[in-house]
């Protein structure tokens, strides 16, 4: 039932349950080699509790490589919480799952991902100090969307520049899949810079509102990713780029928030044969760890976070222009300086 091997590199991995509220899941500490393992907590409804095991496993895995490439002092974990919650419970329920991660003295550190909210994290912080992403003090901290949204950005500019050539946005397609909270900042800053946008949600009442406040145009869930444009952007959830979906691809640059975006490594290969620009994951969306990072650990102001944030466009153009130089795909080059980094704490 379970993927043993995501277990075998694991620090630790803790089942929870709380019969008062119906709390269900799952907390994945991958590494602490290079601090506290700090990860967002994902609400979602699962077809099984393996499938949110899988999950938790990857994610928390996915958050050390991100942690240790954005140069932060902390290591991955990840926690998911076994959807749907009952409403009327809500507040109990993030209440006992904070003290879960309280009863890990510190070992995770947890913030806000897919369906959760400020409010859910502020009830988290009722019983543990071990949360962040709940209080933007001095323009530091609170929710991460827009923050990650900066760094996708930025990510963006640097693969249109070493890929298209260009130093501007204005006029460049882009089809953004999700527009919810990075998905929809980040249209923002790409309407700002005169990008041309094509989104696609499930949400039909979210995806209007941004349609209306962007210019965007609307197509259907199955046409955006091969939709004719110099961008796509996944930023809805994880394994939208399969070795079919690749193939399919009119875009020159991948490039978005989403979590481990590629389903498989041939869905990478199949990019790199057509010559498609990916931007590994983890490097482009760690905007809003360095912001929650900033929160939690103290002392960062606003400036030094958006400029950490900024950095993640340098850090791009550097791994696309090695990975080119090396003959090499960007996500295995990024793999392995990662794993270096945290190699290279295990053994200090
Ligand atoms: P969100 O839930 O606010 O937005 C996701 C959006 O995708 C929603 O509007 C949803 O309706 C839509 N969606 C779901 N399935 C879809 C599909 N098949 N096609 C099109 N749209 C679909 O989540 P978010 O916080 O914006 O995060 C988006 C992605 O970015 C996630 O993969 C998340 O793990 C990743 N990420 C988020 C952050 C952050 O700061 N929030 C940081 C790093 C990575």
């Amino acid at each position: 039932m379970f993927d043993q091997d995501g277990y075998r590199d694991h620090e630790s991995v803790t089942w929870i349950s709380d019969a008062a509220t119906g709390l269900r899941a799952v907390i994945a500490v991958h590494s602490s080699a290079l601090g506290p393992a700090m990860g967002g907590c994902r609400l979602w409804h699962y077809d099984a509790p393996g499938a949110a095991l899988t999950d938790a496993l990857r994610l928390s895995h996915g958050m050390s490589l991100k942690n240790a490439m954005a140069g932060l002092p902390l290591g991955g974990g990840k926690a998911v919480i076994l959807g749907p919650v009952n409403d009327a419970q809500r507040g109990a329920l993030f209440e006992a799952f904070g003290r879960s991660v309280d009863d890990l003295s510190g070992r995770y550190v947890t913030a806000e991902d897919v369906g959760v909210s400020v409010a859910d994290m502020a009830s988290v912080a009722r019983r543990t100090r071990h949360v962040s992403g709940v209080t933007a003090a001095g323009g530091v901290g609170g929710d991460p969307s827009p923050f990650t949204a900066r760094g996708v950005l930025r990510g963006i500019e640097a693969a249109v520049q070493h890929t298209l050539g260009r130093s501007d946005l204005d006029g460049l397609r882009v089809a953004v899949q999700g527009v919810g909270h990075v998905g929809g900042a980040l249209c923002g800053f790409l309407a700002e810079r005169g990008a041309r946008l094509i989104v696609a949600d499930t949400n039909a009442k979210r995806l209007g509102q941004i349609c209306d406040e962007t210019g965007a145009e609307a197509v259907a869930l199955d046409d955006v990713l091969e939709a004719d444009v110099d961008v796509v952007a996944p930023c809805a959830l994880g394994g939208a780029i399969t070795s079919e979906t690749a193939a399919g691809l009119r875009a020159k640059i991948v490039a978005g928030a989403a979590n481990n975006q590629l389903a498989d490594p041939a869905a990478g290969s199949v990019l790199r044969k057509r010559g498609i620009t990916y931007v590994p994951d983890y490097v482009i969306n760690a905007g809003g760890i360095i912001a929650v990072g900033a929160e939690y650990l103290g002392g960062g102001s606003e400036a030094s976070v958006l400029a950490d944030v900024d950095a993640i466009g340098p850090r791009i153009a550097t791994l696309l222009a090695q990975a080119d130089a090396d003959d090499e795909a960007p996500e295995i080059l990024a793999d392995r300086r990662a794993e270096q980094i945290i190699a290279t704490a295990r053994k200090a």
